[in-house]
Order: structure tokens, then sequence, then C-alpha cells
């Protein structure tokens, strides 16, 4: 499939940062990354894995301009018994795939992306951090590279992936953020490109994050773009609600991501025997449930977290502070499961780690 790769090694092999530093999110990035063309008539082509560089393009290439970019996250972890592993990728190929086609981008073989990110993981294995709640973020991503101007779909992409050491996300455990929920502005609406992970659903989001900022909040929580009544979901999170015992989630109404980790706490639940529902959900049931004391808890779900518990919510400038700001036991108990399956602690009965 698309050849063999081909391995590059690089010479010059940066010092890698101390893992017992605080690595933070996104800062380093590991000596090789892969490479792979496409061209119409072609197809992909030329798999590889090169020293990690800067990559040039035609300042006319048309990702520049018409904004043809999809991308994935997913991670690497060391476990206990020092083995690395991955996290449902299979997904994330899938995603990925899905994603391309929304944009009018080419389909690819998705067991050669996870060999790919497989290939890759093992090259730069050292680079897979050893502190507690580390791991290695992978990003692998496809842009629209043919030179010309003129909006029609490209004729030409390159599908790159790069790592960063990424430190754990709650280096003093689980700690609940604030969310303001936003009334003005939309983030993506059904028929649009919400379902997928591509560039411009983030720049559209960045000046209501900036606001959010303002008023103490990590994340905007969307409403649907067109009632401005929906719930679809966080910045970079999914988000559920427990509501008199019962696990509420939006359902994938074509405006928001399927989410990964999402779908992972949905199966969790379901073996567990709580009962939990993907559906509409609106601002006011949320405020109703908060009003009448049977809003538990409420959480965000992601790759980069796993869960974030959810504090204080945000809206129309009047905060509602869930569970008393504490966390709940649900999310403590569905954060120790998936990170202890990602870590190797819990036994994956499930298959999701390769
Ligand atoms: N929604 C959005 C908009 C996201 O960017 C992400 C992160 N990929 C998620 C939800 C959570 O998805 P996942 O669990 O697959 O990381």
């Amino acid at each position: 499939m698309y050849g063999q790769i081909r391995i590059e090694h690089n010479l010059s092999c940066k010092a890698k940062p101390r893992f017992e530093e605080d690595l933070g999110f996104g800062r380093h990035f590991t000596d090789h990354m892969f490479m792979m063309d496409f061209e119409e008539g072609k197809g992909w082509h030329d798999p590889r894995i090169i020293p990690y560089g800067p990559i040039s393009h035609d300042p006319s290439a048309m990702v520049f301009h018409y904004g043809q970019a999809v991308f994935e996250g997913l991670k690497a972890f060391r476990t206990e018994k020092d083995e690395i592993v991955l996290f449902r990728p299979d997904q994330n190929a899938q995603r990925l795939n899905r994603s391309s086609d929304r944009l009018q981008m080419p389909q690819m073989d998705e067991n050669f992306v996870v060999g790919a990110i497989q290939t890759l993981v093992r090259v730069d294995a050292e680079w897979v951090p050893r502190k507690k709640g580390s791991s290695l973020y992978i990003r692998p991503f496809v842009i629209a590279t043919e030179a010309g101007l003129g909006v029609r779909a490209s004729s030409r992409y390159s599908f790159v992936i790069i790592m960063s050491p990424v430190g754990s996300y709650y280096e003093e455990g689980l700690q609940p953020i604030n969310i303001l929920v936003e009334s003005h502005y939309a983030r993506a609406v059904q028929g649009g490109t919400g379902s997928a992970k591509t560039a411009g659903n983030y720049a559209a989001t960045l000046k209501a994050q900036a606001l959010a900022k303002e008023h103490n909040c990590a994340q905007v929580l969307w409403l649907d773009a067109i009632e401005k009544t929906y719930i679809e979901e966080a910045g970079s999170m999914n988000v559920f609600f427990k509501i008199n015992g019962e696990v509420v989630t939006p359902n994938l109404s074509g405006s928001i991501l399927d989410g990964i980790t999402r779908k992972s706490i949905i199966h969790l639940l379901k073996e567990w025997g709580i009962p939990v529902t993907e559906r509409k959900i609106s601002i006011d049931d949320i405020v109703l449930a908060y009003e009448n004391g049977t809003l538990e808890e409420a959480f965000g779900t992601g790759t980069a977290a796993v869960v974030s518990p959810i504090g204080s919510l945000l809206w129309n400038g009047t905060p509602m502070v869930i569970n008393q700001g504490n966390i709940g036991d649900l999310v403590r108990r569905l954060y120790d499961t998936i990170t202890g399956i990602q870590y190797g602690r819990i036994e994956d009965s499930y298959g999701w780690t390769i």
C-alpha cells in the first residue's frame, strides 16, 4: 500500500527535554516526522520518515487561501511495564477520513495510517516520556499543497505526522474548570463542517475563547447556531451532565465532533449499568436541573484531559456552581478507568490499546 515507508534517520538529534520537567503541551517536538504526498492520477505515494523540520510551500498553495486542512490528535502512553501503547488509533484514522471527505480531500487506507503512526512512534520511542501522567501527543494532518488561486479542490496534498511529548494535564490531580456559555457567537451549524476536525473550525472559536478568558473561564460552551438553545460541545471537548442519576450528552447532530473519549465513556457507562442518553439538551434543561438541585455532575471529555470536571457554568452573567465546585464520583471513576487502561494499570478488556 503506497509503497514501503522509507526512513531517513536524523543525524543531529536534539537534546530531549528532561522528562521530570514541566513539559507543557505542544512545546517540544521529536526528532522525526512522517510525510507522504498525494497527486491526482498518482494517488498517495512516497511515504517517508525524515528529520523533523520546516516544510516549504508555494505562497499560492491552496491551504493558505481556502483552508483545506484536516487534523487528528491522539496519544502514545508508556505503561508501567515500560511498553508503549496507542489508544484507539483506528478511530482517529477513520475520523481523519470522514473529515477529509467533508473537505473534498482524498481518502487514505486506515490500516496504513495506523501503521505509519506506529512506525514513527517506534523511531522516536525514546521521546515517550516516563513521568506519571505524561504522554506523547501525536498530530497527523493533511493539507492542500497545489499552487494556484481559484476556489476548487486541490489536486495535491501532503499528509504529515508530528509528535510532541506532553506533561500531565493535571499536575496536581483533577481540577474543576469554569466554562462560559456562549450566547452570541456560533461554532458550527448542521450541514456545515462542525463534525470535521478541520482547521477553520478552530479559527472561528478564538474570539469567543478570548472573551471567555476575560471572564476567568477556561473554555466556551457552544450552543446551536440557529436557536441558541441546545448545547453542543466545549472548545475542544464533548460535554456530559449527570442529572438525577442519568447521564446525558448531546447527540451527534452533525455540528459537533464525534469524540473518541466520548464514545469510550458512553461504552463504559453502559457496561457499568449507569443510564446514559444521547439527546438534545437545552441550556434551559440545565438551568432547571441546577435550580431544582438535580444537576449532580458536569464534565468535558477529550484526548488532552480525558475528563475535565466542570466547576461552574457562566450563563447570562450568572455562575451556576456545580456540585459545590467539587469533583464528582463519576468523573473520578471515569478518569481512573480510562487512564488506568492507557497506562496499563487496568487490563484492557475492550481492545482499545495497541
Ligand atoms: N470536540 C472538539 C471540537 C475537539 O477538538 C475535540 C478534541 N479532538 C473533542 C471534541 C474531543 O474529541 P476526542 O475525544 O476524540 O479527543
